[in-house]
């Protein structure tokens, strides 16, 4: 079956280019997809803006897209384990976390169809001018290209699709070209659902072939991007000719600040989670471990401890804890920024090279790697490497510890750990980042915005913020009795 939907049809590449997919747990073969090219692109956009200048889509009243969404929640709980599955084929994340993914996706769609059928945030302006009606209403962008990345390939996606959809737009949607299958899932749900064809639509293929179109093309208004910090770079020149509307998610290279009177089992246990889960691969890792010197050396005997016992395996291995990467060039990326972090006079206290188990042979594994003693001044300290590498640099004071979480380009999430509130606080306030977690690490729900300060990007994701990135406010100023001003008399 073709897996392009252009206009509701589903459909092959132009070209007749295929990509086959496969699991980077073992390198099987999941699946061999259609691999779009400009003119799928433009075909995608040019049926995305037939469906927004003449569908009833952004006309529907809000409510009702808003019960849409809530149907394809509904729909996403219903095919949970196909999908979760799928997902773990495609990006070799181990199944149970996965699922977890799918309950979050499931509930992205709930909070904004919620949202949507509450009404808008239109509202009344007291302008103080008699016989004057002043209203903001606020109207879908257009047609959006959604671009989204490998690592948390539905659940980035949803942050996107439910937003742009409760607001009114049609969009095209471009997922990384190594995960493709949840996506296409996803829009078999959105026409199942009820979706006017055009709406929606879905090109699969590599990003300066398939993803450049889209932020090129002058009938695009808006780009909503997830990836890293250099192709966000690209995006946001492409859409600059044309002065599209631009939001940027990008990586984040976040400082994990763990005080000498920190409850010492627990920030362990969290420092270990914020690094290794997913094998590294998530936006909001805490990569940098700063820990105050005088608990730096029992806590990092700790924290190595445990990490030497993470388990690698596949997405099926009920004993495995973390997996693989997702693809050779990845590994040897990783691999890079550790060999350059200990030519730079890092201390390598674990992991650090390929696993020698026979059973990892075929997949892109990497094992849970420390390096401590590290400096800002390392490329593995203040680059996003994206893997399973721990760096550690100490410090002495609380504005010691601010100024080396702030040391970086980047300004997505930061986390401290300590027993005194008021410090806690104190360091939260001065961390520029858009989520700081106080004595824990990763947690979010769909109500709170997500985003970065600084080159993690602008804009933002989740909560009302997030829907509002898909809509133009626009103010309506109605004189309710016109006369003659005689300005020019
Ligand atoms: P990339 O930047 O490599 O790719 C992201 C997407 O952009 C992919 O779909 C890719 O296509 C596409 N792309 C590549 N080149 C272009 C181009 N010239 N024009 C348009 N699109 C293009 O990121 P990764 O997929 O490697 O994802 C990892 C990155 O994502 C990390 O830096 C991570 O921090 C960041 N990220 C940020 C999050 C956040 O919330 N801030 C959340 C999750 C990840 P393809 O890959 O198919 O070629």
């Amino acid at each position: 079956m073709p897996q392009l939907f252009i206009g509701g049809q589903w459909t092959v590449a132009v070209d007749g280019q295929v990509r086959e997919i496969r699991c980077p747990a073992d390198g099987t073969l999941v699946g061999t997809v259609d691999e779009a090219g400009p003119k799928d692109a433009a075909a995608a956009i040019t049926a995305a803006r037939d469906a927004f200048d003449r569908g009833p889509w952004p006309g529907t009243p809000a409510a009702e897209r808003g019960w849409l969404l809530l149907r394809v929640a509904d729909l996403l709980e219903r095919d949970k384990e196909k999908f979760a599955r799928a997902e773990s084929l495609d990006t070799g994340k181990r199944l149970v976390e996965s699922e977890l993914d799918m309950d979050d996706i499931a509930k992205c769609f709930r909070y904004y169809g919620n949202l949507a059928a509450s009404g808008g945030n239109d509202r009344v302006v007291n302008t103080g001018v008699p016989d004057v009606d002043s209203r903001v209403v606020h109207e879908p962008v257009g047609v959006c290209s959604l671009i989204t990345p490998w690592n948390y390939p539905l659940l980035q996606t949803s942050w996107k699709v439910a937003p742009a959809l409760a607001a009114g737009n049609a969009f095209v949607l471009k997922p990384s070209e190594l995960t493709p299958h949840t996506a296409i899932g996803l829009m078999r749900l959105l026409a199942e659902a009820g979706l006017p064809d055009g709406v929606a639509n879905l090109i699969l293929g590599a990003g300066p072939t398939a993803g450049a179109p889209l932020c090129e093309d002058p009938r695009v208004d808006m780009v909503s991007f997830t990836g890293g910090l250099v192709t966000g770079r690209r995006v946001m020149a492409a859409a600059a000719p044309t002065v599209k509307k631009v939001a940027l998610e990008l990586g984040g290279k976040n400082p994990n600040i763990v005080f000498a009177d920190a409850d010492f089992e627990t920030a362990v246990d969290y420092a270990l989670m914020a690094v290794f889960l997913h094998s590294g691969q998530v936006c909001s890792a805490g990569a940098r471990l700063l820990v105050q010197d005088e608990l730096h050396d029992s806590f990092v005997a700790e924290v190595v401890k445990r990490a030497r016992t993470i388990r690698m395996g596949g997405p099926f291995d009920d004993h495995a804890r973390t997996g693989p990467l997702i693809s050779a060039t990845h590994r040897e990326k990783v691999e890079a920024y550790v060999a350059a972090g200990l030519a730079e006079g890092a201390v390598l206290r674990c992991g650090g090279s390929r696993p020698d188990d026979p059973a990892l042979q075929n997949g892109y594994y990497y094992p849970p790697t420390v390096l401590d003693e590290c400096t800002p001044a390392m490329s593995v300290v203040h680059e996003e490497s994206f893997g399973p590498v721990l760096t550690v640099e100490r410090f002495r004071s609380e504005a010691e510890a601010v100024a080396l979480a702030n040391d970086t380009v980047y300004g997505l999430t930061g986390a401290v750990w300590s027993q005194d509130i008021a410090r806690t606080h104190r360091v939260a306030s001065r961390l520029r980042a858009g989520t700081v977690w106080i004595n824990d690490f990763h947690p979010y729900v769909p109500q709170a915005e997500w985003g970065g300060m600084k080159q993690s990007g602008f804009g933002r994701e989740l909560g009302p913020a997030g829907l509002a990135e898909y809509e133009e406010a626009k103010h309506v100023w109605r004189n309710l009795a016109p006369q003659p001003q005689r300005w020019f008399e």
